[in-house]
C-alpha cells in the first residue's frame, strides 16, 4: 500500500503549473466529487488502451464493472484489453483472508487462458484497506509463470482520477520502461537520404481511432513512433520508450511525470502539443523537427505542412461557408479547450464561451490569447448554468462531453460530443474534415425545426375542446 509520503511525492509534480499555486500536482477532491472518478479509475483509464495486456482489477466486482471500457479507444490488432478481468472479491474472501490467493489464481487463469505478454494488476480500496501485498503477489506470480506482472497500486481513496493517471505512469516508469531495446528497422523500409528518428507520444489515447489520421504524416517524415502511451500500444512498445529522441505530451498533462522523469533519467527532451485543428497539427509537426534539430527533417516538414494545409483548406472551403459565424459554447474537460478553440476558429466559427474547470493556468492563458482578454470562462458546468450561457450568448450549438448531452437535447439545442466517449476522431488534418461534417450534420439536422415547433396538440388547444379527435393524432405522433 502507498504511504502518505509516496502520495505526496506523486502530487508534487514540479513540471505542472498547479504546483506553483497550490503546492499540489492535483486539485484536492471536494466532498461529493466522486463522480469525477477515483485514483483507480484514473490509473485504469490511462493504461487500458495497451491492447495486448491482461488487465486485472483486484477488488469487488463494482470497481471493474462500473469503469470498464469507458473510453472509446481503438486497437489495430489485439483486443485482450476489452476483456474485463477482476478478482471479484466478496465479504467471505475478506473475512477469510483469501484475497491474495484469489489474485494469484486470477493471474494464473489470465496467463493460461490468453497467454498475454504481461499482466497488469490494479489495486482498489478494499484490498488496500485489508493490507494485501500486491507487489509480493505479482512478483511471485511473475517468477512462477515467467510473464511480467506489473502491480499498479491505485486504491481509489488515494485521491483523484488525475492522481491515478500519475500512479499508472509511475508504475510504467518503475516496472516497464527501459526493459527492452527497440527492434531494428525492418529490412527494405529504409528510404535513401531520410534519417529515421524515434519518438514517443504521451497522453495519446487513439479515441475513435483518431491517431490513425496522424500516423501516416509521421511515417512520411521518417518519425518512428516507438510508443504512444497508451492508445493502440503494445506492452513491448512501452518497454522501449527510453530510446526515443523526443517525447510529445499530447493534449493532456495527466501523465506529465512521464515526460519529466524521462528527461531526468534518460535525457529525453519533451514538448507539449496537440493534433486538434490545422494550426496546432502543423505546429506539433514543426516542434518535432525543432527539438530533433535535423535541418533535412525541418525542410521536409515544412513541405509536408504546405501540401497538407493547401489540400485540407480546399476540402474544407465548402463546409466553412456553411459553418462560418455559427456561435459555439464549448464545455470540455478531457480535451484541452484551447486546442478545440483553435480548430473551431480555423472553421470561421465563433466560440462565445468555454469551460475551464479542468484547465491549468497555462491553458487559460492560451485561451485568452486565442479569444481575447474578456473571454467568458465557465467553471460551473451545471445544466442550469450552461443553458443560461447558451441563452445569454445566443449559442447555436453546445460542444461538450457526453454527460451534457441530455441537458442540450432537453433544451432542444444542437449538441456534439467531443470528450472521450466520442464516436468520431477529430485529430490531424483529416480529423478536421470529420469535425466539420459532424458539426454541419448536427447544426443542419431537420430535427431541430421539428422539436422546436409548437406541439401539434397544443396548436389551437385553447380554441378546441379536448376530445378523442384532438388527442388521438397527437398520440400517434408521439408513438412515431
Ligand atoms: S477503487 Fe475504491 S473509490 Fe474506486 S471504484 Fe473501487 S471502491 Fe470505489
Amino acid at each position: 500500500m502507498k504511504t502518505n509520503k509516496d502520495i505526496a511525492e506523486l502530487l508534487d509534480e514540479p513540471a505542472c503549473e498547479h504546483n506553483k499555486k497550490e503546492k499540489s500536482g492535483c486539485a484536492k477532491p471536494k466532498p461529493g466529487s466522486a463522480a469525477g472518478g477515483c485514483a483507480f479509475d484514473g490509473a485504469q483509464i490511462a493504461l487500458l488502451p495497451i491492447a495486448d495486456v491482461a488487465h486485472i482489477v483486484h477488488g469487488p466486482i463494482a470497481c471493474a464493472g462500473s469503469s470498464w471500457d469507458n473510453r472509446g479507444t481503438r486497437s489495430s490488432g489485439p483486443d485482450l484489453y476489452r476483456i474485463g478481468m477482476t478478482t471479484d472479491l466478496t465479504e467471505q474472501d475478506i473475512v477469510m483472508g483469501r484475497s491474495e490467493k484469489r489474485l494469484f489464481h486470477a493471474i494464473k487463469q489470465a496467463i493460461e487462458t490468453y497467454n498475454p505478454p504481461a499482466v497488469f494488476v490494479y489495486n482498489t480500496c478494499v484490498p488496500a484497506l485489508v493490507g494485501d501485498d500486491i507487489n509480493a503477489t505479482c512478483k511471485e506470480a511473475a517468477e512462477r509463470w515467467g510473464v511480467p506482472v506489473v502491480p499498479i497500486d491505485s486504491a481509489g481513496f488515494y485521491g483523484t482520477k488525475n492522481l491515478g493517471n500519475r500512479i499508472a505512469a509511475d508504475a510504467m516508469l518503475n516496472h516497464v520502461v527501459g526493459t527492452r531495446d527497440p527492434d531494428p528497422l525492418p529490412p527494405g523500409t529504409e528510404r535513401p537520404g531520410i534519417k529515421v528518428h524515434d519518438v514517443n507520444l504521451v497522453g495519446e489515447y487513439n479515441i475513435a481511432g483518431e491517431f490513425w489520421h496522424v500516423l501516416p504524416l509521421l511515417d512520411e517524415l521518417g518519425l518512428r513512433v516507438l510508443c504512444t502511451l497508451s492508445g493502440d500500444a503494445r506492452f513491448r512498445e512501452v518497454q522501449t520508450m527510453h530510446k526515443a529522441e523526443v517525447n510529445m505530451m499530447v493534449c493532456s498533462k495527466a501523465m506529465l511525470n512521464v515526460a519529466r522523469r524521462m528527461e531526468k533519467d534518460y535525457k529525453t527532451p519533451w514538448f507539449e502539443g496537440s493534433f486538434y485543428g490545422i494550426t496546432d497539427t502543423s505546429q506539433s509537426l514543426r516542434d518535432f523537427a525543432k527539438v530533433i534539430d535535423d535541418p533535412d527533417l525541418t525542410e521536409r516538414t515544412e513541405a509536408l505542412i504546405a501540401r497538407e494545409e493547401a489540400r485540407i483548406r480546399a476540402a474544407l472551403a465548402p463546409w466553412r461557408e456553411r459553418l462560418k459565424g455559427k456561435r459555439v459554447l464549448l464545455f470540455t474537460g478531457g480535451v484541452k479547450s484551447w486546442s478545440v478553440i483553435s480548430a473551431l476558429q480555423d472553421l470561421g466559427m465563433v466560440v462565445v464561451a468555454t469551460g475551464t474547470k479542468k484547465s491549468t493556468e497555462e491553458d487559460k492563458a492560451r485561451i485568452r490569447e486565442l479569444m481575447g482578454e474578456d473571454t467568458l470562462m465557465i467553471e460551473d458546468g451545471s445544466p442550469k448554468a450552461l443553458l443560461k450561457v447558451v441563452h445569454d450568448y445566443k449559442a447555436d450549438i453546445l460542444i461538450a462531453g457526453g454527460r451534457n448531452m441530455y441537458t442540450a437535447l432537453k433544451a432542444k439545442i444542437p449538441f456534439l460530443d467531443i470528450n472521450q466517449e466520442r464516436e468520431f476522431g477529430y485529430a490531424g488534418y483529416e480529423g478536421m474534415l470529420e469535425l466539420v461534417r459532424q458539426l454541419a450534420l448536427t447544426l443542419e439536422s431537420p430535427v431541430w425545426e421539428s422539436v422546436r415547433a409548437p406541439m401539434p396538440w397544443r396548436v389551437g388547444a385553447l380554441a378546441k375542446p379536448v376530445t378523442s379527435e384532438t388527442v388521438e393524432p397527437a398520440l400517434k405522433i408521439q408513438a412515431a
